[in-house]
């Protein structure tokens, strides 16, 4: 019966970030002590005054039926002012869809704006549900591939190298997951460069790290000279305000993409979660105080895995300056075997090290880089400490032992 699936799910991948994740809970549940640091998902709790304003949303009583299907207008209208004072973003509350969280308005997106064939850009090393999402669009996704050298970054020049007449879309992500990887103001004006000679490509900017940033000060791409008509703006609360089990993300962007997103969305799923979004706009209406305390604790820990990491052989490191992630190379290992298990690739090492050393990471195939992975650092320090203990351990057990 199974072949009755469609060629779509059957062409999907599942999520590697998800799908890790479900194994370090299937490893807790036998009373195995796994450190998990597998999944993008802030280890703080919502903030006291974003959870307080979900319950008075309840004891309102008001909420409880249907609410539009692009979101209250009161949280958009809320949501384009933050736009204009903190990106310099030049929206109307028309110009805002809120979705099931931002992976909802990716794919809503890639539905809208997709026919087969349209190529769409990815700036890579990529989060895992972006190449997915642009093939349920039935679009084409065209990888271009940044180094460890230089920070994981993606050039302008690289960018435009990838351009062909079937481009539609490019995407990219700053703070960068899985990287960590902040544009500069520099680099995005080069991007921009790049859209201002294309004048039919669309960009994606996914800002959901926005507040998760220990370097230059954020820049929106959609803000820079001419790009307000051509650049659609991801953001959402998973992140800067520790709220992925809320599920509200939201888009910024022309009128006519908004409403098509709204027209997808209200067959799919209709609005997002009414109590939700009375807890976003309270995110968004008041003190940004916790997420900053939030972001100054991500910033410690960097250094501490960075640290760490760096103590052990073969493990290729770069300073990441945003989000919560770090993605070593880690190819050196790549070759050798403890007992009968081998090291092929990135995840077979992924695998090694949750089996041997009780640690659950990503393998950066799934981000499209194979000699990487992905270390989430959004845990608590002595997790932290001790989970990098624990690689070192198996990871100095493989042979032969030739790594430098
Ligand atoms: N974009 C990026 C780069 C992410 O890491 C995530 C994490 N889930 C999302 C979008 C989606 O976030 P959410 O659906 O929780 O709003
Ligand atoms: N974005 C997070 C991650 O990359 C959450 C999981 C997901 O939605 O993919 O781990």
């Amino acid at each position: 019966m199974e072949n009755m699936l469609s060629n779509r799910i059957k062409a999907m991948s599942e999520s590697a970030t998800l799908a890790m994740a479900a194994k370090a809970r299937e490893f807790k549940a036998k009373g195995i002590d796994v450190i998990s640091l597998s999944l993008g998902e802030p280890d703080f709790k919502t903030p006291k005054h974003i959870q307080e304003a979900a319950k008075a949303a309840i004891d309102e009583g008001k909420y409880f039926a249907y609410p539009p299907v692009n979101g209250y207008p009161d949280l958009r209208e809320a949501i384009a002012a933050k736009l204009k004072r903190e990106n310099g973003l030049d929206f109307g509350p028309n110009n805002i869809v809120v979705s099931t969280g931002a992976k909802q308005s990716i794919a809503n997106i890639m539905m809208a704006l997709l026919n087969p064939g349209d190529e769409v850009v990815v700036f890579s090393p990529y989060w895992v549900s972006y190449a997915e999402l642009i093939k349920l669009g039935e679009g084409i996704p065209v990888y271009v591939d940044g180094t460890i050298e230089n920070g994981f970054k993606v050039t302008a020049e690289q960018f435009e190298a990838a351009i062909t007449d079937k481009t539609k879309l490019v995407i990219y992500s700053s703070p960068s997951n899985p990287t960590g990887a902040v544009f500069n103001a520099e680099e995005t004006e080069a991007i921009a460069a790049v859209l201002r000679k294309h004048p039919n490509i669309i960009a994606i900017s996914d800002e959901i790290y926005e507040y998760i940033n220990f370097g230059d000060k954020h820049v929106s791409l959609g803000a820079l000279e001419g790009m307000n008509d051509r650049v659609i703006t991801v953001n959402g609360y998973s992140k800067g305000f520790a709220m992925t089990g809320w599920r509200i993300g939201y888009i910024a962007a022309p009128e006519w993409i908004a409403k098509a997103c709204n027209k997808i969305q209200g067959q799919i799923t209709s609005g997002a979660n009414s109590i939700a979004q009375r807890a976003a706009l309270a995110a968004i209406t008041t003190d940004l105080g916790p997420t900053r305390e939030m972001a100054e604790a991500y910033r410690g820990r960097r250094q501490l895995v960075l640290d760490l990491l760096n103590e052990i052989p073969g493990v290729k490191t770069y300073m990441p300056n945003g989000a919560f992630y770090i993605f070593p190379d880690v190819s050196a290992y790549f070759g050798t075997q403890f007992g009968d298990t081998e090291i092929k690739d990135a995840g077979d090492l992924c695998m090694y090290i949750l089996n041997e050393a009780h640690v659950s990471l990503v393998t950066g195939q799934a981000f499209g880089a194979p000699n990487c992975v992905r270390i989430s650092y959004a845990a608590s320090d002595d997790d932290l400490k001790e989970a990098m203990a624990r690689i070192k351990r198996v990871l100095a057990q493989l042979e032969p032992a030739t790594v430098a």
